[in-house]
C-alpha cells in the first residue's frame, strides 16, 4: 500500500482524534497533509505540533489570531467555507470527513468532485444530499467508503458478493439508553442521560441521536445511498450488545455478519485500509467468554425518529434535509437545556409537514432548505 495522504476535516471531534491514533501507528502508510477544527484551536495546535500538516484551518474565526500565533509552519485558513478547498486540495489522496452535522455536505461534495477517496463519517452529507454525491461520484474517479460502523460491516459483508443477490440489509442498533424506559419516563430524560451511551463514547449531537434512534434513521438512509438498496428492504433491529455491527441476508437465505467489539477505530482503519487492511492494535472480542447476542424489534412507537426517517426517504426530494436539519436544532436547543427530550421529534415532525420546496435539488437549494427549515424549528421552540 502506498503511503495516503490525508485530510482530516475535524480532526479534534471523536473520530478525528482516533483517526490521528491509528496514524501514530501508522507513520509510515499515512501523512497528514490537512487537519481541521471549529473552535478547539488548542488541541489543534497540539496536533499541528505532533503531525506537522501543510495546511491547517479553523473555521471559528474569533479563534483564528490566538491559533495563528501557535502554528509556524503550515498555511492556516480559518472559515468554515474554506473547508471543500481543503477537501480538495491537490497533495491529498484521502479526506476522512469528520465533520459533524450538514456543515460537512459540501465538503464531501467537493472531495468527491475531485476524485478523492473519502472515508465518510459525516452521515448527514448522504442524508441531506445523497442524490447528488451518488451522481458526482458516478461521473468521478472518487470512491466513497463508510466510516459509520453499521456501513463498513455492510461493506465487509459484501466483499465477494454481487450486489443483485442482497435480499435484504439487517443494520443493528444498541437501542440507547432508554430501550427499557417506557414512554412516560422518557418525559422526563435530562441531558446528563442522554449523553450517557451504554456501548459507545462519541460526540454530543451523535450520542443524543443515538437516545432517539434517530441515528438509526440517518443510517438507513445512508445505507440507501451507499450500496443503492430501497429502505424497504433494510431493516432496523435492536442488538443491545453492539457486538454484530449488521449483517446481509442473501437471497438463498443465508446472512453474514460483521463482529467486534463497539470500537470505531477499527472502521476507521478500514476506511483508510479499503480493500486491504492493516494491524490494528486494539483490544480483542474474548470468544472463550459466555455471552448473550440477544435481538428484539425496534419499538417505532417509543422512538418515533425512525419512522420519521425512514417516511423521509421515501417522500424523497428535500423531506430528509427539513428531517435533518429540524434534528440538528432540536438536539442542539436540547443540549442547551432550552427544551425537553420528548420535544425533539415533535420539533422534526412538524418541521418535515411545514416546510416544502419544489426547486430542482442542487447544492444551492439544499442551503436554502436548510436554513429556512432551521428558522421554522427556531420560531417553534418557544
Ligand atoms: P465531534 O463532535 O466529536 O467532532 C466534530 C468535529 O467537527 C470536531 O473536530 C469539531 O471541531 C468539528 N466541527 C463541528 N462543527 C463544525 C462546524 N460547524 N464547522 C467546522 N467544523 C466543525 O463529532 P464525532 O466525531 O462524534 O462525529 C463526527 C461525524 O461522525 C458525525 O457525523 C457522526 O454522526 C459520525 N459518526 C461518529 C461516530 C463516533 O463514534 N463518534 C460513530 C459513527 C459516526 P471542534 O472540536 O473545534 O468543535
Ligand atoms: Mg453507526
Amino acid at each position: 500500500m502506498n503511503k495516503q495522504k490525508l485530510a482530516i476535516l475535524g480532526s479534534t471531534g471523536s473520530i478525528g482524534t482516533q483517526a490521528l491514533e491509528i496514524v501514530r501507528q501508522h507513520p509510515d502508510k499515512f501523512e497528514i497533509v490537512a487537519l481541521t477544527a471549529n473552535s478547539n484551536w488548542e488541541l489543534l495546535a497540539e496536533q499541528v505540533k505532533e503531525f506537522r500538516p501543510k495546511y491547517t484551518l479553523i473555521s471559528d474565526e474569533d479563534h483564528y489570531q490566538d491559533f495563528k500565533k501557535t502554528v509556524s509552519d503550515a498555511e492556516v485558513l480559518t472559515g468554515a467555507e474554506n473547508l471543500p478547498a481543503i477537501a480538495s486540495l491537490e497533495e491529498v489522496d484521502t479526506v476522512l470527513n469528520s465533520l459533524v452535522g450538514f456543515a460537512g455536505f459540501e465538503s464531501t461534495l467537493e472531495a468527491i468532485r475531485s476524485g478523492k477517496k473519502v472515508a465518510l463519517a459525516n452521515k448527514e452529507s448522504l442524508v441531506v444530499g445523497g442524490e447528488l454525491i451518488i451522481a458526482e461520484l458516478k461521473k468521478s474517479d472518487a470512491e466513497l467508503i463508510p466510516v459509520d460502523s453499521e456501513h463498513s460491516a455492510m461493506l465487509q459483508c459484501l466483499v465477494g458478493e454481487s450486489m443483485d443477490d442482497i435480499e435484504k440489509i439487517i443494520i443493528t442498533a444498541s437501542g440507547g439508553p432508554f430501550r427499557e424506559l417506557s414512554k412516560e419516563q422518557m418525559q422526563k430524560v435530562t441531558v446528563e442521560q442522554a449523553l450517557d451511551h451504554p456501548n459507545w463514547s462519541m460526540g454530543a449531537k451523535i450520542t443524543i441521536d443515538s437516545s432517539t434512534m434517530m441515528n438509526k434513521g440517518l443510517e438507513i438512509i445512508e445505507a440507501h445511498w451507499l450500496f443503492d438498496i430501497p429502505v424497504d428492504k433494510i431493516e432496523p433491529v435492536i442488538h443491545p450488545q453492539s457486538i454484530i455491527h449488521s449483517m446481509i441476508t442473501f437471497t438463498d437465505g443465508s446472512s453474514k455478519a460483521q463482529l467486534g467489539l463497539p470500537d470505531m477505530k477499527v472502521p476507521i482503519i478500514y476506511a483508510l485500509s479499503y480493500p486491504e487492511r492493516l494491524p490494528l492494535d486494539t483490544p480483542r472480542m474474548n470468544w472463550k467468554e459466555v455471552q448473550n447476542l440477544t435481538f428484539e424489534p425496534v419499538d417505532f412507537d417509543k422512538f418515533p425518529c425512525v419512522k420519521l426517517a425512514m417516511d423521509s426517504i421515501t417522500k424523497g426530494g428535500y423531506a430528509p434535509a427539513v428531517l435533518n436539519a429540524a434534528n440538528e436544532v432540536a438536539v442542539e436547543r436540547f443540549l442547551n437545556k432550552e427544551i425537553g427530550y420528548i420535544h425533539i421529534p415533535e420539533i422534526v415532525k412538524e418541521s418535515l409537514a411545514n416546510i416544502e420546496l419544489n426547486d430542482s435539488l442542487n447544492t444551492e437549494t439544499l442551503k436554502e432548505i436548510d436554513k429556512e427549515t432551521r428558522k421554522f424549528a427556531h420560531s417553534i421552540i418557544k
